[in-house]
């Protein structure tokens, strides 16, 4: 059995769905479990949904109603008018609203998961029953009846016995009876609360799935011909990487490249699944194979993490930042859930780089200025080259200041920001 992928832009119109239905009838002869986001960027509506709930009520029906006629709509343009799929979307609508007019809800984040989960089970539902209306046999399975997570809600950590149990048993079976479809990013907590992944979980979900059940292959379908060896909406001259190890992969997503999730690769590399990355515009292009022990010369592949700030600590006293302020640094980091992306450290100073989510730095700032003199910079961007060579690095720092530089062997990390636009007056 093989394992796909279609992530919010392959089904974010009626074109979209259209298309990626005629791609799926070239695999009819095949067992495929289809892995499933939300449509286009309905989990950010979502999130709007749940802030609106939390701490703007008064636009949360205007939201709701939002997220519901974008469903409508796609559904009126794919389905004949009596196609019991409205009736279906109704009751599911119907079911998220039941939370949403609950008033004593408090824990945002387990609310969260039940509020955005809904993106998922309708576009799961939407794409079942067009696949059914084209001839292709179909069915739908709640994700959540099959992926067991603790209770750390947006961050739910997976079950690895029960899971795969329950694809073996409840999955498995289905196989043979038509496509299985199913939802990315969402499983549930052994009491029943759905929790999810984290954000852009639905390629982990995939790769949860192609673990289970031993699949022959993974195959992601996104809107770029493959891994790139940069963004193309910044760069020129990018080209498409044919063949990559895991390794690499999961190099590559630490540092931020945004193709893949990057819990995605370590269960496809426990059992040796190679994952494909293919393009659902060119579904006949040969993508980009992940897979085991392919080791090459890899051209440079430079990875943007845009949005970042840097935050440099130095101890009130100017004595050193040793051991017990670093330990006590982290301490606090976890606590704000901050991820910091690079470090750097001197005699009196400490300087992270992480990425710039208000809230959360607004909270350690203060928690930080009880014992610390803190800078923060907040408009600074990340860069890893991976492979890199000398005159790659010295393009990306023509006409910006480097704040941080770090070469740790065939990667250099670089956070910069734009020269200011100083213009002499005589
Ligand atoms: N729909 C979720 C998100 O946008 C999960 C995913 O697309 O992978 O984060
Ligand atoms: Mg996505």
């Amino acid at each position: 059995m093989k394992v796909f992928k279609f992530g919010g832009a392959s089904v974010k119109n009626p074109d979209a769905i259209r298309n990626i239905t005629n791609i799926l009838k070239k695999y009819q002869s095949e067992e495929l479990l289809i892995v499933v986001s939300a449509l286009g960027k309905m989990t950010n509506t979502l999130e709007e949904v749940i802030d609106s709930y939390f701490f703007n009520k008064s636009d949360l029906s205007e939201k709701w109603e939002f997220v519901k006629n974008y469903h409508l709509e796609i559904i009126e343009e794919l389905f004949d008018e009596n196609h019991t799929i409205q009736k279906r979307v109704e009751e599911l609508f119907s079911a998220f609203e039941v939370i949403l007019n609950k008033t004593n809800n408090k824990e945002f984040d387990c609310v969260y998961d039940q509020i955005v989960s809904a993106g998922e089970i309708l576009s799961t539902t939407i794409i079942q029953q067009f696949l059914v209306a084209n001839d292709l046999p179909s069915i739908w399975i709640d994700a959540r009846e099959v992926i067991r997570t603790n209770d750390t809600f947006r961050e739910g950590k997976v079950d690895w016995i029960v899971t795969p149990n329950n694809f073996i048993n409840e999955v498995k079976p289905l196989l043979s009876k038509g496509f299985v479809v199913t939802q990315g990013f969402i499983g549930s907590t052994e009491e029943g609360l759905t929790t999810t992944l984290g954000r852009e979980g639905s390629d982990y979900t995939a790769a949860i799935a192609a673990f289970s059940l031993d699949a022959e292959s993974m195959t992601v379908w996104k809107d770029v011909p493959g891994i790139l060896t940069a963004d193309p909406r910044l760069f020129k001259n990018v080209t498409k990487i044919d063949r990559l190890s895991f390794r690499e992969a999961i190099e590559m997503t630490y540092y931020g490249a945004k193709v893949i999730h990057p819990k995605t690769i370590k269960p496809l590399q426990n059992k040796s699944i190679p994952l494909m990355v293919k393009s659902f515009i060119d579904p006949e292009g040969e993508g980009t194979i992940i897979s085991e022990n392919f080791e090459a010369a890899y051209p440079p592949v430079i990875v943007v993490e845009q949005n970042q700030a840097l935050i440099q600590v130095a101890r009130k006293d100017f004595s050193f930042v040793d051991e017990e302020s670093l330990s006590e640094l982290f301490a606090l980091f976890a606590r704000h859930r901050i991820k910091v992306n690079m470090m750097q450290n001197t005699a009196i100073g400490f300087s992270i780089c992480v990425d710039n989510i208000p809230n959360r730095l607004n909270k350690l700032m203060v928690d930080l200025r009880t014992f610390y003199k803190v800078f923060k910079d907040d408009n600074v961007e990340l860069i890893a080259i991976r492979h890199y060579q000398e005159n790659i690095i010295d393009q990306l720092k023509a006409g910006k200041i480097v704040m941080l530089e770090e070469r740790i062997r065939r990667t250099v990390k670089l956070v910069m920001k734009d020269i200011p636009n100083i213009e002499r007056i005589n």
